[in-house]
């Protein structure tokens, strides 16, 4: 199976209704434009009929972190894939509505807990995209994850001594029910990250192919460095490891409290976010 095909056939998986507005979360990078492009191929912007028209099904939504040259060229490769694909962009800029570049937010965050960059910046990410998917009355997030990523975090959570994590992982957020939540899809989840690459080479997408500057001391870069070792058959069993003992440790209905500070949905008492940034 191509690309187009496997994406296709993990978006019938989901049981997507073409007119529910999807959210493509794009940073830029090659996995999640090329979710847009697919979404986009397949039929998932069509118009709804004239007597319901509110616009198109797909949006995008860009987070731009303000992280100097790096997020300019990844705001400008966006706009551009936006522009071309026509579809609708939404872009948040981190210091007018935080009041700081992200960098400026981990360092502060950096100066009391010692968290690594992407996992501050991973957590912020994640609520602003659901707070703001929700304003725009999206059904879901679409986003670039991709067989490779699946893998890191199955071995992340492995090696962290919390395989239950793992349940949390599949093509939809399913096990998260509520209303204030916005699940996420994963059209690319069972495509490798290689093949990603040659199909956005390929259809000559707008693509910012450079690693980001602050992914430096992360724990999953050493994980991915670890993965260049493995070949597409290791990658492949590890992935149906991961699936396995998703189902085993799969939740069902996990409870969802609010968070005390901010009001977003959250496991615990306070939300990741509002505890990351918490003096
Ligand atoms: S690689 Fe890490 S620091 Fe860079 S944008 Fe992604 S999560 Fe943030
Ligand atoms: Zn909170």
């Amino acid at each position: 199976m191509n690309i187009e095909q496997k994406a296709k056939q993990t978006l019938s998986e989901i049981k997507l209704n073409k007119k529910d507005k999807i959210l493509v979360a794009l940073s830029g990078g090659k996995d999640s434009s090329v979710v847009a492009y697919l979404l986009k191929k397949f039929g998932y912007s069509t118009l709804p009929s004239r007597s319901e028209r509110k616009g198109t099904s797909i949006e995008g939504f860009h987070i731009d972190l303000k992280m100097g040259k790096y997020s300019e060229d990844c705001l400008n490769a966006v706009k551009e894939l936006c522009h071309n694909l026509g579809i609708k962009l939404h872009v948040y800029d981190i210091r007018k509505e935080m009041g700081n570049s992200m960098c400026n937010i981990r360092l502060n965050v950096q100066s009391k807990k010692s968290l690594k960059n992407c996992a501050i910046c991973g957590v912020i990410k994640k609520w602003i995209l659901n707070k703001e998917a929700r304003k725009l009355k999206a059904k879901y997030i679409a986003t670039g994850h991709h067989l490779d990523d699946e893998i890191q975090t199955f071995l992340l959570n492995i090696l962290k001594g919390s395989p239950e994590l793992n349940a949390n992982t599949g093509v939809i957020s399913r096990n998260i029910k509520n209303e204030k939540f916005i699940p996420r899809i994963k059209p690319l989840f069972y495509i490798l990250e290689e093949d990603i690459k040659k199909y956005s080479l390929k259809h000559k997408l707008p693509v910012v192919y450079e690693k980001c500057p602050c992914a430096i001391d992360s724990y999953r870069i050493q994980i991915r460095q670890f993965m260049k070792s493995l070949n597409k058959k290791q990658k492949m069993n590890l992935m149906k490891n991961s699936e396995q003992i998703s189902q085993k440790t799969k939740k069902k209905n996990e409870e969802i409290k609010y968070c005390e500070i901010c009001g977003e949905p959250a496991r615990n008492k306070i939300c990741k976010m509002c505890s990351i940034l918490r003096k």
